[in-house]
């Protein structure tokens, strides 16, 4: 176990981070809680950010626009080791989440909340060509609310 100090400048959450790590190199975080998608919030910049993007931006290198998502290559989304990570594309992002086939394994299957991510996910995944039912399944919500995103019915101020 180790302690990362990642200079909160706002000082609102002076916590400090504790690392475990895992037998296969993770290091996960045993002193914050993850989101609904499994990721380490922490307080960082006056803000909530997921642990695995500040400590990538501190240890490898800032986020760029052309590949502004950082992947895990151990499949664990509480693992911040930076060695684990990598930033890719929207497409890599959403490559890499089909592939593992995450969603469906587990965190949202008991849980209905999509986060603003995942909408962006669900209408890429649509224009793509996925059908709206197995993207339902993918996801682990009723078609009907697929619809509803991919339609801009619900979640409109997500572009
Ligand atoms: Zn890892």
């Amino acid at each position: 176990m180790f302690e990362i100090n990642i200079g909160n400048r706002s000082g609102i959450n002076t916590k400090p981070i504790i690392i475990k790590v895992s037998k296969v190199g993770c290091w996960e975080c045993v002193s914050h809680k993850c989101n609904d998608s499994g990721y380490i919030i922490v307080q960082y910049k006056g803000k909530g950010a997921r642990l695995h993007r500040v400590l990538y931006e501190k240890y490898v290198s800032e986020i760029s626009a052309e590949n502004p998502f950082i992947l895990h290559r151990c499949d664990n989304p509480k693992c911040c080791n930076p060695k684990h990570l990598m930033a890719g594309t929207q497409a890599d992002n959403i490559k890499d989440m089909v592939s593992k086939n995450r969603q469906a394994k587990g965190l949202l299957k008991h849980n209905s909340k999509l986060g603003p991510v995942n909408i962006i996910k669900i209408r890429q995944l649509y224009k793509e060509g996925l059908t709206q039912e197995r993207i339902s399944k993918l996801f682990g919500v009723n078609q009907s609310r697929v619809s509803r995103i991919v339609n801009k019915k619900t979640w409109k101020h997500i572009n």
